[in-house]
């Protein structure tokens, strides 16, 4: 079978179909040169854009909505190609997302960003006023993983375009065709051009974005992946003083508490750890039971995982495709052996599958597993789902955030209260009460994590806030007095900044007020 690789002597990538091996098209190796030239058409294009009213932005993300939706079909296809995921889960997990995201920021984002006035308290009746006003941030660079090729730069490339910007997206080498398809249906949309520019390549491509920095035009970076790339992201970023956004890693936990639905955390347990075949970065990668549960959850979790059907996802009904690479296949298969070899025991699946012959791991339950062990402790990105006993609600939450990452978790209860109580105890960025991974879905909600899982947000107004540099305009309508704080420092001047200290911070009108016979002294005294 085929590997991707890179042919830099025809300057192209190939991306291949890891549940087949066949190749699916190619794309440019783009040089540094023409990251740089990208990102000067999009800097030239960026003002006409902003200086349009959100509704004449809108009206081409709703275009391009319009489009997608007529080829739904076609597009679910190539991602699940590209990818190796069944095309119904590219449906329900990326377009379906997408096509939500574009009808959320055309219709709302005008009120997410609407100037707002700041209540300055006491300065305001000094005849002050300060509001705050979101500008874009000109162009903004995003670069993004292959797990979900279409809705993770989707987003924040409508996000970005909203909020005024033109943005430069470097997609995976591994999807580069998904990333190209999200450039033709804005083209088609009629995006004016340079706003939307997509350079294709592999992490040299992605570096020569991060080096181009905001003296030639680039805002800000918005970069998805794993950790050891966020921080050379980082910290070519740094060079410029360029921020960035980090979405990373995760190994997100579930924990099942003693009163939860059992059957609902069991089918969740196995969704939420091998859709996508375990390759999303809010997977369920650890599951925690309550021990007194854990006999029949286990049970449950096994008898449903031998339910789902594994197949080339180009099949019906298919539950779980392909893994997307084969250096991710392997790491699945390093962390199972190194779980056995410290007493771990697999249920069910736990090897890699040649039946079909492309990249296709089990789904895979594994029990008798502690936090000595790699499955515990660093991201599979894999179809695996290890399960651990506790005794009391402090274990769980103390296993839950013994790990470098934060980026969401859940807990199963039959007590909201209880639920609630203990997600604010988990250091995630996201804990979801009853649900696991979906709320990339939402996009009201702020995407993000915590610790090595990254920093900044995606998505709802947070994520949003990310792609705009907020203004402040501060107004005094009564120029002709002059501050009390100007010069000149005369013994007066010293006593009332007293008083000053004393009354005015105190936040009291009423103790200001008593400020006024000194404030006319001062205003008198630097009259003549
Ligand atoms: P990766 O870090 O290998 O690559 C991500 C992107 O960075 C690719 O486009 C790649 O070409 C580019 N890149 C590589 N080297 C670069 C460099 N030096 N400078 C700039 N760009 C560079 O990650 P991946 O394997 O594509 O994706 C899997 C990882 O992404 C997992 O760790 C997963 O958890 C994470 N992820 C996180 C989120 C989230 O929202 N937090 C979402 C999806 C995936």
């Amino acid at each position: 079978m085929s590997t991707r690789t890179l042919r830099p002597e025809t300057a192209e990538i190939i991306s291949y179909n890891p549940a087949t091996g066949e190749e699916i098209g190619r794309a440019p190796l783009n040089t540094p040169e023409e990251v740089r030239s990208a990102v000067g058409r999009a800097r030239a294009a960026q003002p006409a854009w902003a200086s349009l009213s959100f509704r004449d932005r809108a009206h081409i993300v709703l275009q391009a909505r319009k489009i997608v939706l007529a080829e739904l079909d076609e597009i679910g296809k190539l991602i699940s190609r590209e990818t190796g995921k069944p095309a119904a889960e590219a449906l329900s997990m990326e377009i379906v997302p997408g096509l939500d995201l574009m009808h959320y920021f055309a219709r709302h984002t005008a009120r997410l960003l609407q100037p707002n006035r700041i209540d300055i308290g006491q300065y305001g009746f000094m005849g002050r006023s300060s509001q705050v006003i979101y500008k874009p941030l000109g162009v903004i660079g995003i670069i993004s993983p292959w797990n979900f090729p279409w809705a993770t730069p989707l987003a924040e490339v409508v996000m970005a375009l909203m909020a005024g910007n033109a943005v430069v997206l470097k997609p995976s080498e591994l999807t580069p065709l998904t990333a190209m398809k999200i450039g033709e249906v804005f083209q088609r949309a009629q995006l004016p051009k340079g706003l939307l520019e997509i350079v294709t390549g592999d992490g040299a491509t992605g570096a020569a974005l991060t080096d181009v920095g905001p003296e030639a035009g680039l805002g800000k970076i918005m970069f998805t992946g794993s950790v050891a790339t966020g921080k050379r992201v980082a910290a070519a970023a740094a060079k410029h003083l360029m921020p960035t956004v980090l979405e990373l890693g995760g190994k997100d936990p579930m924990i099942v508490l003693e009163d939860a639905n059992l059957q609902s955390a069991a089918r969740a347990a196995i969704w939420g750890a091998f859709c996508n075949a375990g390759q999303a970065c809010a997977s369920v990668e650890r599951c925690y039971v309550h021990e007194s549960i854990a006999t029949r959850f286990i049970e449950l979790v096994v008898k449903e995982t031998l339910a789902l059907k594994q197949d080339n996802p180009a099949e019906k009904e298919v539950d779980v495709g392909a893994m997307s690479n084969e250096r991710q296949l392997q790491i699945v298969e390093e962390h199972i052996s190194d779980a056995l070899g410290r007493g771990a025991r697999v249920l069910t699946g736990g090897k890699r599958l040649k039946t079909f012959g492309g990249w296709f791991h089990e789904p895979t339950v594994v029990t008798n597993v502690d936090h000595s062990m790699d499955l515990m402790r660093d991201e599979t990105f894999g179809p695996v789902l290890p399960i651990m006993t506790f005794k009391t609600d402090d274990e769980a939450i103390k296993l839950a955030n013994d790990s470098i990452y934060g980026l969401t978790a859940s807990i199963w209860t039959g007590n909201i209260a209880r639920g609630r109580r203990l997600a604010e105890q988990i250091e995630a960025g996201t804990v979801m009460v009853n649900e696991v991974v979906y709320t990339h879905a939402i996009a009201q909600t702020p995407w993000g994590g915590v610790k090595q899982s990254g920093y900044g947000r995606t998505h709802g107004r947070l994520g949003l806030l990310e792609l705009v540099s907020p203004q402040h305009i501060h107004v005094n309508r009564l120029p002709f007095v002059p501050d009390a704080w100007w010069f000149r420092y005369s013994t007066g001047a010293g006593l009332l900044f007293r008083s000053l200290a004393k009354r005015f911070t105190t936040g009291s009108i009423l103790q200001s007020s008593l400020l006024l016979p000194q404030m006319i002294k001062r205003w008198r005294e630097r009259r003549d």
